[in-house]
């Protein structure tokens, strides 16, 4: 791997290691570009928790660390400030205002949860089956169409949450994977779904991705430093795609 674009940090409550040692085995293992973009806190409501993301009162803290790493190392490895954040039609200009205002470098786009954040609205575990297509498809393309995100994370975690995988599932995902590509956004093939066997990357999916020949990138999706250099997720990845006849993008450039 050349580059990686969506690491984690101790922030989100579910990643390991302090942001150095991300970019210290990043180095090691001869990355030329590491991209923190780690969960997106957002203005919650009362019923929403930051359980799984930073508190917003840390981003400003977070945007210094990196800041101060990309400095440190720029001479090794070139270090890029991102968050992966979800599409919030009622608190997007927030997300607009933060990129701004920290000169980020890019978002990915996360699309984990319905409108809101809560267990139900998770597109992996969707309490609504029969909707999840619908719901999934309406919140891509607004996601996709902003204009906002470099990257759309896990586009197929919705899959986990059908019954069955039929024509319509097809159509949608078509549909989706057409609008990223048409927007410019590179599909990632995410390895975190890949290290837990979360049922994606969904591989019917990505049938529809090389047939409709759309960017695409590797995601590590790291939530701890050894991800970085897990070989092992790496070329089983590598090696799908190959087989799939899809494009990997090493390294985006502007
Ligand atoms: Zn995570
Ligand atoms: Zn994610």
């Amino acid at each position: 791997m050349i580059a990686n674009y969506h690491t984690h940090t101790m922030r989100c409550k579910h990643a390991v290691g302090s942001d150095e040692e991300y970019v210290l085995e990043a180095i090691k293992h001869g990355y030329k570009v590491l991209a923190f973009t780690d969960h997106s806190p957002w203005p919650l409501h009362p019923f929403e928790s930051a359980s799984i993301r930073m508190d917003i009162s840390e981003l400003a803290e977070y945007v210094d660390s990196v800041q101060l790493l990309k400095k440190k190392y720029k001479d090794k490895i070139d270090i890029k400030l991102g968050l992966e954040a979800e599409y919030f039609e009622d608190r997007i200009e927030w997300l607009v205002r933060m990129k701004e205002l920290f000169e980020m470098d890019l978002l990915v786009f996360g699309n984990h949860f319905h409108r809101a954040i809560s267990y139900g609205t998770y597109y992996a575990f969707y309490n609504k089956p029969d909707q999840v297509l619908n719901h999934y498809r309406n919140d891509s393309l607004a996601g996709l169409k902003t204009g906002l995100f470099t990257i759309f994370a896990h586009p197929d975690i919705f899959a986990r949450s059908l019954r069955v995988w039929d024509k319509k599932a097809e159509d949608m995902s078509r549909e989706i994977i057409i609008c990223a590509k048409e927007q410019g956004v590179f599909l990632e093939f995410n390895l975190g779904g890949m290290r837990s066997r979360a049922g994606y990357p969904y591989l019917p999916f990505w049938k529809i991705v090389a047939q409709e020949n759309a960017p695409t990138v590797i995601g590590i999706d790291a939530h701890s430093p050894s991800d970085l250099s897990d070989i092992k997720s790496i070329d089983e990845a590598k090696r799908i795609l190959k087989e799939l006849n899809i494009h990997v993008t090493d390294l985006i450039t502007d």
